[in-house]
């Protein structure tokens, strides 16, 4: 009897295995035929001056609109996306992109630095700096308009290496955000060590920073760490006006969330940039 309810599971449990391997790897290749088929977008999310509501900067999201299914957000394939190797490819496709649409917005009368997310993947990929540089002298962007935002694992990942890296990045005259900060592998002797220009403290620390003292606290010692290093700050994730209304106590320059607006497509931007400040709605 034991032994054969331990057949079944095991059955049950390859069939599992087997469909999720499936299942994984249709993903692996719907997401090499929807970069080939060109069926990516990108998306703008504004960063808000918290003073004057001025749009300081906008994030470029990937966008992966699929018919007939629910829109997958890259959380959920970007970690495929890196497993498989199509990250490099997808990434340079990310970035010329991102720098063409800051182009054109410069060309509107609206110059605008966009950030880029890059995975760890990409950062440390041999062909990366030549691709930052080919990109901007491709676009004819200029370095101080572009931001790369990197997460705490970059780092983590080869010290010296990623230093030499960043080092050539802020060369050229990109700037560096790290993303998601507080999160992960926080080590605050990476802020000592690594040229950062920029902090994004991470939404899970803004959602509950009105109800949790904990989450306050850690938001504004972050903050005045920041303004210590010289760093600009960053809040992920600002969704209601009294988040918004204690960060800017607490003292953070700049906001990004859905309080001022969501990540919309390019022409959306340009309308904002075009038509003045993002003061929302009291
Ligand atoms: P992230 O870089 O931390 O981006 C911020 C995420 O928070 C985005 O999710 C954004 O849509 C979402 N967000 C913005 N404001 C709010 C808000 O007020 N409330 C809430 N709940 N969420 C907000 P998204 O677009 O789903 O992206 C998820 C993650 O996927 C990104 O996190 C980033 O790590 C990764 N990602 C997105 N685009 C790219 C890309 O082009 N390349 C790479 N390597 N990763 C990307
Ligand atoms: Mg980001
Ligand atoms: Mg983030
Ligand atoms: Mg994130």
């Amino acid at each position: 009897r034991a032994k054969q309810d331990g057949r079944a599971r095991f059955h049950f449990f390859s069939a599992e295995i087997e469909e999720s391997l499936r299942s994984r790897h249709r993903l692996a290749s719907d997401l090499r035929l929807a970069l080939e088929g060109r069926q990516f977008r990108l998306h703008y999310q504004p960063q808000v001056a918290a003073g004057s509501g001025r749009i300081v900067g906008v994030e470029a999201l990937l966008r992966w609109p699929r018919s007939g299914a629910p829109a997958t957000s890259p959380a959920a394939f970007i970690p495929m996306a890196e497993e498989s190797g199509l990250i490099v490819p997808l990434g340079a496709w990310v970035l010329g992109e991102a720098c063409a649409a800051a182009c054109r917005w410069r060309d509107a009368g609206a110059p605008t630095r966009v950030s880029v997310n890059v995975s760890a993947v990409q950062f440390l990929d041999p062909g990366w700096l030549d691709l930052v540089r080919a990109t901007l002298a491709r676009t004819g962007l200029t370095a101080g308009l572009l931001e790369l935002e990197i997460t705490e694992g970059v780092l983590a990942r080869d010290l010296p290496r990623t230093l030499g890296i960043i080092n050539e990045l802020k060369a050229i005259g990109v700037s560096i955000a790290l993303d998601d900060f507080g999160t992960g592998y926080s080590s605050l002797s990476y802020l000592k060590r690594f040229p950062i220009d920029v902090l994004k403290i991470d939404q899970s620390f803004v959602r509950e920073m009105t109800d949790d003292p904990c989450d306050a606290a850690i938001v504004g010692a972050v903050t005045r760490m920041a303004q210590g290093l010289g760093l600009q700050l960053v809040a992920e994730g600002v969704e209601t006006p009294a988040q918004a209304d204690l960060l800017a106590q607490l003292g953070c320059g700049i906001m990004q969330g859905y309080r001022f607006s969501r990540p919309v497509p390019e022409e959306d931007l340009l309308r904002l940039l075009l038509h003045g400040t993002l003061t929302p709605d009291p």
